[in-house]
């Protein structure tokens, strides 16, 4: 990851400017996306300005307890306050998304009618234009890009347990426990250098993903024994849920965090999808674990979507059944692989 020397100069001239400042990050917020936007908020609290996360709708529970002394606003919650907040801050930061629609239709209409300065901290691919960005597609995790940001503007390598603990949340989720392809000498630099902070790794990784509720356990049982569809010949597998499906189980934000990856644990498969009816529409999940199935070219020529190589989302408005069958389609005219 190499920081352009012009990019730091910028942020650092930009942030001597400002005081209000708003951290705003994706839809339906994940362990990167939080933790990025609290190590963020820490730093600029701890170089007395006044930041505020705005997180776009709830998140899951597990990763929650990173909110801690953070002050932040659920945006679905509470739209008007997200929205004056905005309005009267002197800097944006858009954290894990490479475009502002990525926070929901109603927050990118808020930061479209803003005029004050916008900072992109990201690791996606193609990522629109903003007054700085700072953007590795070739990172782990936006935290990983966060942290060395903060190596550059501090010259530290060492941060506070807080920004550490949320840093570390973000790397961890992101690269499924450093086990996906962006594995890196670099990651486990960072994860090393979060630890001397003192934070307990086996602590935080048992309250990130051993804190189940039975439900969502079950949840996960149903759909790989019920509703798992796996294509050998075409090395593929999806798992597709309907909201009623959901609502025997209890469903709750995050219940369905990592479903996806139990498609690729079968042997001869290396692209698969979760396909979820949501309130207003199916939302996608792709996966691959062969580096010439490119998941984020697939989503976004097909799924009005997009993210990494190796993992990316997207969404239809047809109905679910439609989605099973176009998405069936596509995997025996092998659509999700290289083609010219
Ligand atoms: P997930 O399947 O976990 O929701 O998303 C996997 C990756 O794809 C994440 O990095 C996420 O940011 C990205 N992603 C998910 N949905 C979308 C989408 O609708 N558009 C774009 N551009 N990226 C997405
Ligand atoms: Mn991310």
């Amino acid at each position: 990851m190499r920081f352009k020397v012009k990019d730091i100069k910028d942020f650092k001239n930009i942030l001597d400017q400002v005081n209000n400042i708003s951290i705003i990050t994706h839809y339906n917020p994940d362990g990167d996306a939080v933790g990025s936007s609290v190590a963020l908020f820490h730093y600029l609290k701890d170089l007395n300005k006044n930041p505020v996360c705005i997180i776009p709708n709830p998140l899951p529970k597990n990763i929650s307890f990173v909110l801690k002394d953070v002050n932040y606003i659920i945006a679905e919650r509470d739209f008007k306050t997200a929205k004056y907040t905005i309005s009267q801050s002197d800097l944006l930061l858009i954290v894990d998304m490479n475009t502002n629609s990525r926070s929901g239709e109603n927050l990118e209409k808020v930061i479209k009618e803003t005029s004050c300065k916008k900072v992109l901290i990201d690791h996606h691919v193609k990522p629109d234009k903003f007054d700085v960005n700072f953007s590795f597609s070739d990172s782990s995790s936006s935290c990983e890009v966060v942290y060395n940001l903060l190596v550059r503007m501090t010259g530290k390598k060492v941060f506070s347990s807080v920004i550490s603990t949320a840093l570390y949340l973000g790397v961890i989720t992101d690269t499924g426990s450093v086990s996906y392809s962006n594995d890196s000498p670099e990651v486990y630099m960072v994860l090393s250098n979060l630890l001397k902070s003192g934070i307990k790794a086996s602590k935080l990784h048992q309250q990130i993903f051993d804190t189940y509720s039975f439900d969502r356990l079950r949840l996960l049982g149903y759909a790989i024994s019920h509703k798992m569809r796996v294509f050998y010949k075409q090395r593929a597998a999806f798992i597709y849920l309907s909201k009623k499906e959901l609502a025997n189980y209890n469903y709750k934000i995050g219940d369905l965090e990592g479903v996806v990856n139990y498609c690729l644990k079968l042997e001869g498969v290396d692209f698969c999808a979760m396909i979820t009816e949501r309130e207003d529409k199916i939302r996608m999940s792709f996966r691959s674990k062969d580096a010439a199935i490119d998941v984020n070219v697939f989503a976004r020529k097909y799924w009005n979507g997009g993210g990494h190589v190796m993992a990316s989302g997207g969404k239809s408005y047809d109905s679910l059944e439609k989605v099973v069958e176009t998405f069936t389609k596509q995997i025996y005219n092998q659509d999700f692989m290289p083609h010219e």
